[in-house]
């Protein structure tokens, strides 16, 4: 008898794009070799979780069929590549959906043991050859994110390489280039801390993929290899310095950055609801509490009770209704959110019909609020073997709770970017969060303010280890006195930073410094 190996199982999507048919398809195999719910990731794809090893090969076998893999969604490799979801200029997102996928296949391994292994096919007897990875691969995960100001929702300075679209005339021409992001720490190790991206100027399309392969085999060669906790890219910048990255992109590539462009980001979140692009097609952006798709029976429970959500919210079935009618794509956002995208005009009522049948539009029923639209998390208990507390499970008990103090202060519309995760690795990005709560122990938290709204400042340590009572306590006054003193339009992460509550983060090697 085998053992009941259970896994996660993570799908490869550049910019978290699929087609109707392949929604269906994803939604049926969660029922057939998963736990019967999907789980949309801050990287915009989805995880499986609860599949037993022996459902692994016919999974992705299936999915293989609509077009879907999972290759480099895990490994030491260039992951899941992330761009911003919300289509407002219709034509530059589909350039920037093309170039994501470009990237993605362009650093995709070359090694066939995914299909030999997973899919079954013949082996080819041919030895592999990696050009841009070697023998070796790299030191540790990448993560590679374009984002299209103003909207910052893909958090593009959290990746080792964030791309931020510079638009000219309504036509993309290149791209600033931010490098050395990561959130990823370890509680107690002050040699290790998040950082963001640090922009070292603007590359043209020409010269972007050549670019972002060098960068990569930079972090290939010098990134260190002994201590997986120092390994990531930002590690290997901080340590050599952003003239030796020019010094080393000019050597192997001849590529001479030119100065950066003019950008600005507003926000880091996902608009939640209905919206026109600029060709006239509709797009609406469903917001998914915590990134968990379910159906949730009359008590709220889904899944034996493992999960929580609004009583009778058939979030699943309405998902699946949709993809069915939809004729244009489904897009997953860097904030585990769901657009229905490029709907026709015509098509508007159909679509528009099923999403209020299920009342998933959050206009329309009211149900969640400003704050908790900005809220995020990461998986944690019960599947994620390195949580230290609950994150998904507990997060909309707390923002509900944070509500009730918006409301007494008079600001229950306003949005503050809360992140929440179950251990600092940080996959929710909590050291982004204008406020920030990372896992220490069952129950307990460590407190983080400051971060910038639109994702380009650290927040920093205010209260270490504290449960919930500490938590609210300590909030209560700084949400009513944000409502009263605040200046004009001023969030609630600048606001604490100017006013002497938390000292800023200017960059990642002073996180730890008070
Ligand atoms: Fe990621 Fe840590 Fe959350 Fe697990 S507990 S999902 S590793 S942040």
């Amino acid at each position: 008898l085998e053992p009941h190996y259970q896994f996660m199982l993570r799908l490869r999507l550049p910019a978290g794009v699929v087609t109707g048919e392949q929604y269906l398809e994803i939604d049926r195999l969660a029922h057939e070799y998963a736990n019967g719910t999907l789980r949309l990731t801050t990287r915009q794809t989805f995880q499986y979780h609860h599949v037993a090893k022996r459902d692994l090969r016919p999974l992705l076998q299936d999915a293989y069929k609509v077009g879907v893999d999972a290759r480099g969604a895990c490994g030491d490799v260039n992951r899941n590549v992330m761009a911003s979801a919300f289509p407002e200029k219709s034509a530059v997102h589909a350039e920037i959906h093309d170039w994501s996928i470009k990237l993605s296949e362009h650093l995709a391994w070359k090694s066939k043991a995914y299909e030999e292994i997973f899919l079954q096919q013949a082996p080819s007897g041919e030895t592999d050859v990696e050009p841009i990875y070697g023998a070796t691969y790299l030191p540790r995960k990448f993560k590679i994110a374009i984002a299209v100001p103003p909207e910052n929702d893909v958090d593009v300075f959290a990746n080792d390489i964030g791309l931020i679209a510079v638009v000219e005339n309504d036509a993309l021409v290149g791209y600033n280039v931010a490098i050395g992001g990561g959130m990823g720490s370890t509680h107690g190790e002050p040699a290790t801390y998040p950082r963001l991206g640090s922009v070292i100027g603007f590359v043209g399309l020409d010269k972007t993929l050549e670019t972002v392969e060098t960068l990569v085999t930079i972090q290939r060669d010098y990134g260190d290899r002994e201590n997986r906790k120092h390994a990531r890219f930002k590690y290997t910048i901080d340590d050599n310095g952003i003239g030796f990255i020019h010094e080393q992109l000019d050597e192997r590539a001849g590529i001479k950055l030119e100065p950066t462009r003019d950008y600005h980001f507003e926000r880091n979140g996902d608009p939640i609801g209905w919206f026109q692009d600029d060709a006239g097609n509709w797009h609406v952006t469903l917001f998914i509490e915590n990134g968990r798709i379910a159906d949730f029976d009359e008590n709220g429970l889904a899944h034996h009770g493992q999960y929580q959500g609004p009583a009778n919210y058939k979030l699943m079935t309405a998902l699946r209704e949709i993809a069915k009618i939809h004729k244009g794509t489904i897009r997953l956002t860097g904030n585990h959110n769901v657009i229905i995208s490029g709907i026709a005009d015509a098509d508007r009522a159909d679509v528009e019909g099923v999403i209020d049948h299920y009342g998933l539009d959050d206009g329309k029923t009211k149900r969640n609020s400003a704050l908790r639209h900005a809220s995020m998390s990461c998986v944690a208990f019960p599947t994620c073997a390195l949580a230290m507390a609950e994150s998904e499970r507990y997060l909309p008990e707390l923002i509900g709770k944070l509500e009730d103090i918006m409301d007494k202060a008079d600001i229950g519309d306003e949005r503050i970017v809360i992140r929440m995760t179950g251990c600092p690795n940080g996959c929710a990005r909590p050291f982004l969060g204008e406020i920030g709560f990372v896992g220490k122990a069952p129950g307990k938290y460590n407190l983080y303010l400051g971060a910038a709204f639109d994702g380009s400042r650290l927040n920093k340590l205010y209260r270490e280890n504290i449960g919930e009572a500490e938590i609210l306590a300590e909030l209560t006054p700084l949400i009513q006195r944000w409502s009263a003193e605040r200046e004009d339009g001023e969030h609630f992460g600048d606001f604490v930073v100017r006013t002497g509550v938390i000292a800023a983060t200017v960059e990642g090697k002073d996180f730890h410094e008070n």
